[in-house]
């Protein structure tokens, strides 16, 4: 596994549609560990393909628990509001409140290629948001209100 340089904000690739992933092979995989990698060194919670680069609709989260590895996301479901803090692992020491659905449903491929769901709250459903929205070429700054600077806390 190693590493990879995270694009940080105003590279163009943190803007693009990132592409459907066709066939789940061992490229994906090495993919979603290298990202796993680069997203526990950052000490982030959550990192999307495009982060690292590559415009495809993958992402990798740990939320503290387990790390998922998900392809091809779809939210099909999601209920309530709720505001809290965010930040980006393309936005060093950037952090705003961001108003997100509070429970999400999310279909995806699992890194094996198998269909998976994932019924969340709180901070994995904040995360899964976060996420699928860099695939969209979307960023959290975009939304994000009572923008504040400064040291280092939870990244998405
Ligand atoms: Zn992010």
């Amino acid at each position: 596994m190693s590493v990879l340089e995270i694009k940080k904000m105003g590279e163009p690739v943190l803007k693009q549609i990132c592409t459907p992933v066709e066939r789940v092979n061992k490229k994906i995989k090495t993919l979603l560990d290298d990202m796993a990698e680069t997203m526990y060194k950052n000490e982030g919670v959550g990192i999307a393909a495009p982060q690292v680069g590559v415009p495809i609709r993958a992402i990798v989260i740990d939320v503290g628990n387990k790390r998922y590895d998900i392809i091809n996301p779809v939210i099909t479901w999601t209920e309530g509001k709720i505001t809290d803090s965010e930040g980006c692992l393309s936005f060093p020491g950037v952090f705003g409140d961001v108003e997100r659905a509070e429970k999400v449903r999310v279909e995806y491929l699992n890194r094996y290629g198998k269909k998976k769901f994932i019924e969340a709250d709180g901070l994995l459903a904040r995360c899964l948001q976060h996420e699928v929205d860099h695939l969209d070429g979307h960023l959290f700054i975009e939304i994000a209100q009572n923008i504040v600077t400064g040291k280092f806390n939870r990244n998405e």
